[in-house]
């Protein structure tokens, strides 16, 4: 990035000299007193020719945020989780926005997700407004889809049948159903001919947490939530499935938020991070980041990604500290 170091300083502007005393107009003429002349607007020829239209085509209407938060507390009893939360995440149509979320444990980062879904007990908001496309939310809704930290999905179905279950309510047809099944199980890393008839215990953490993806994306939601997806895979695990979530991201272009406790994840995958205090959870800062286009490894070696990282840390310890010195 380029510096200002050498730029000069902004030119103070000349101190205006004590301005002249203005001249006295001589007095006119009282019968040659000039004609008032006529203000600018109405003095223009109207320059429409026939067949053109006299109003000019309107703007295009700015577009409705997909996520607003306005001065968003939630309360739980005496205990207030989340405190006044306000941001707004803007529609990108055909681009979408990735968010991740960072903060310390128990902030309320999950009852904030939870809010967007509009599942309870921590929808509805005990204040504020929570708006999804603009209007107030009644509830969860085929338009968002979570993806829960725990990995939900039926003990009794195979993997096939749990990541068709979403389209088998939407009452799609078995064939067609289980031929996207099919594809998804691919589009997550898992293996069609080996896994598609494996129940969820036959599954090592990591691949039941990809079902539980695949299950939830396969429905195509506008609007994606995560909660701590990656938490519990190995290091290559998780780094294909970052590289996954971005392909998914590119391809679909939904809205994706992500909780995370990685800090060098939320750097790598999103282009807007919001960060929140330590509780009651209020937006410390949201940061707008380069959108990824390396892969993982690379992405993360690099000296300008390794400084964002560290200037986040910094922030949260710093945060966290001065937390700690005002208990
Ligand atoms: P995070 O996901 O950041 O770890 P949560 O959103 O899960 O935090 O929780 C924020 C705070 O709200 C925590 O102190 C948690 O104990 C509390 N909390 C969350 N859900 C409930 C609930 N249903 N009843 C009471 N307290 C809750
Ligand atoms: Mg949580």
């Amino acid at each position: 990035m380029a510096t200002d170091d050498e730029a000069p300083a902004a030119e103070t502007p000349a101190k205006p000299e004590t301005p002249a005393k203005p001249e006295t107009p001589a007095k006119p003429e009282p019968e040659a007193a000039p004609a008032k002349p006529e203000p600018e607007a109405t003095r223009k020829p109207v320059t429409a020719q026939v067949g053109e239209p006299l109003l000019k085509p309107l703007a295009p209407a700015k577009p409705v945020p997909v996520v607003t938060f306005e001065k968003v507390t939630k309360s739980f009893g005496n205990f207030t989780a989340i405190k006044d939360v306000s941001f707004t995440i803007e529609d990108h149509p055909g681009r979408g926005e990735f968010v991740a979320i960072l903060g310390p444990s128990g902030c309320g980062k999950s009852t904030v997700i939870r809010l967007i879904a509009g599942l309870t007990p921590q929808f509805p908001a005990s204040g504020g407004k929570v708006l999804v496309d603009g209007k107030h939310i009644t509830g969860p809704g085929p338009d968002r889809g979570m993806v829960f930290q725990d990995y939900t999905s039926f003990d009794n179905r195979s993997v096939l049948d749990n990541i068709a279950f979403g389209l088998e309510c939407r009452g799609m047809a078995k064939d067609e159903r289980n031929e996207l099944a099919r594809k998804w199980i691919s589009k997550v890393g898992l293996s069609v001919d080996r896994d598609a008839d494996k129940y969820p215990h036959q599954l090592s953490g990591g691949m039941r947490q990809r079902v539980a993806i695949a299950r939830t994306l396969i429905l195509e939601p506008r609007i994606i939530l995560m909660d701590e997806p990656f938490g519990a895979l190995d290091p290559p695990t998780r780094s294909r499935m970052q590289e996954a979530m971005i392909k998914l991201w590119r391809e679909l272009s939904p809205t994706i938020f992500l909780i995370t406790h990685s800090i060098e994840e939320a750097v790598y995958l999103a282009d807007t991070i919001i960060i929140f205090s330590s509780s009651p959870g209020t937006v410390l800062e949201v940061m707008h980041l380069e959108p990824p286009y390396k892969p993982a490894l690379e992405a993360q070696r690099d000296p300008q990604f390794l400084d964002t990282v560290f200037g986040i840390r910094e922030t949260i310890e710093k945060l966290e500290s001065s937390t700690r010195a005002g208990d």
